[in-house]
């Protein structure tokens, strides 16, 4: 069997770790089969436990942007390892970091690091309803923000492939102070603020939406949601751990040129460290304690080996002049390549992509918001997922991800790609 390896390891782990995960994704619970378990990667590639190699689409759900184990990264983090890894002061790389993201990023003064995108999620909310005084906050349904409890209401990717709305454990009152509209539906948005006049604290939202495959904002719909922020005093986060270093080195608010009143990170700027952050305004960054009355701590949070990641990362790509056209182009030439073969076979699809982020739907509507998300044919997606699983090429397991590209792949990785998504999909 192709899997021997990590079906045994797969098999042992569940005797100790629920599910054998440490995030549920990893189970491949949509797709069915063996998750593999990887031993090490390098560059594009991820290599198994049964020593198979794959080319890497997923490249930790969208840390390793300029590839695994990139040079700079593993040099910076043996260097401070072996200065110690942890002392609970301040040191001077995070203000080196601190000062390099608020250089990159528009409309941010100050930032504050955590340990993950949901911390950095959950506290930017908090930070939002301290600011404003106000308890309810605007999600939409599909997009993720961590599991902290506000977010776990209609919240994408791993809960949209187990059909679970939302979780046990999410208190009623929580989930009451949480109120749902539609990615791309303005009139949604503006029934809530009109039905809950001067209670809503912020809108969150993934301005790229990446937990229900990718969903690209269409028709002004930012721009739309930045206006009715305004009009009623009420606070506009972006969350850009999925896009955020990505799409651009300002991320999704230099990509559209929409101005985010509140900014969360993850991913990429750890360099694959558990690393996340939020950023502001200087108003609002310092309604934070110690400073303000808005209370966020971690005794981990601004480590020197997941800043010296992050700062060897962030300096990559803010020295890259011509790293975001490299990524566009090969994305463009990917998505250009399957369009082309899944055409030629005949097959119902459709491709989203902004910049690096990419997903495949097997149904020829237009994918614009969470319902049009679920129309894709699902047993078609698992044929295509484990096929190129045995071809050596690794994608998301679920249609609700995305594929994350890295700067890593090369030309004839990307044709390699394109012969297999030809070759599977001649036989659907
Ligand atoms: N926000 C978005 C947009 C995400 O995609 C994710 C994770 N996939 C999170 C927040 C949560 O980040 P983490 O898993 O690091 O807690």
């Amino acid at each position: 069997m192709i899997y021997q390896r990590s079906s045994e390891l797969f098999v042992e782990t569940q005797n100790y770790i629920p599910g054998g995960v440490n995030s549920p994704v990893r189970a491949f619970k949509s797709v069915g089969g063996t998750p593999i378990f990887v031993k090490e990667a390098k560059g594009a590639y991820l290599y198994d436990e049964d020593g198979r190699k794959y080319i890497d689409y997923i490249n930790s759900w969208g840390p390793m942007l300029l590839g695994h184990a990139f040079q700079p990264v593993v040099d910076a983090v043996i260097e401070k390892t072996k200065k110690g890894t942890s002392f609970g002061t301040p040191t001077e790389i995070e203000t080196e970091i601190a000062k390099l993201a608020v250089s990159m990023v528009p409309n941010i003064d100050k930032i504050r690091f955590v340990n993950s995108g949901t911390e950095a999620c959950m506290s930017a909310v908090r930070l939002a309803r301290g600011f404003t005084g106000r308890e309810k906050i605007i999600k939409f349904r599909g997009c993720y923000h961590g599991h902290s409890d506000s977010f776990l209401i209609a919240a994408g990717s791993g809960l949209s492939t187990f059909g679970v709305p939302s979780s046990p454990g999410v208190t009623k009152g929580t989930a009451q102070d949480t109120l749902l509209a539609d990615f791309n539906n303005i009139d949604s948005v503006k029934a809530l603020f009109e039905a809950n006049k001067n209670e809503i604290a912020c809108i969150i939202i993934e301005p790229v939406a990446g937990n229900m495959g990718c969903v690209p904002p269409v028709n002004n719909f930012l721009q739309e949601l930045r206006e009715l922020c305004d009009a009623n005093g009420a606070l506009l986060i972006f969350d850009e751990v999925m896009t955020g270093f990505r799409l651009a080195k300002g991320g999704a608010q230099e990509l559209f040129g929409i101005k985010a009143d509140i900014v969360c990170f993850g991913k990429v700027i750890g360099g694959g460290l558990p690393v996340g952050a939020f950023a502001a305004r200087n108003e609002i960054m310092d309604y934070l304690a110690p400073v303000g009355p808005v209370y966020q701590a971690g005794t981990l949070s601004g480590n020197p080996l997941a800043m010296a990641a992050g700062l060897a990362m962030l300096q990559a790509i803010n020295n890259d002049v011509e790293l975001f056209n490299r990524l566009e182009e090969k994305t463009a030439y990917l998505e250009k390549g399957m369009r082309d073969v899944l055409t030629k076979n005949n097959i119902d699809f459709t491709i989203n992509r902004v910049g690096s982020m990419i997903s495949v739907f097997f149904d020829n509507r237009e994918i614009y918001d969470f319902k049009t998300a679920g129309y894709g044919d699902t047993q078609r997606f698992k044929d295509f997922f484990h096929g190129l699983l045995k071809e050596g090429i690794y994608i998301a397991p679920s249609s609700y991800e995305t594929w994350f590209i890295t700067d890593a792949l090369s030309y004839e990785d990307l044709d390699f790609t394109i012969a297999k998504v030809d070759k599977i999909t001649s036989e659907f």
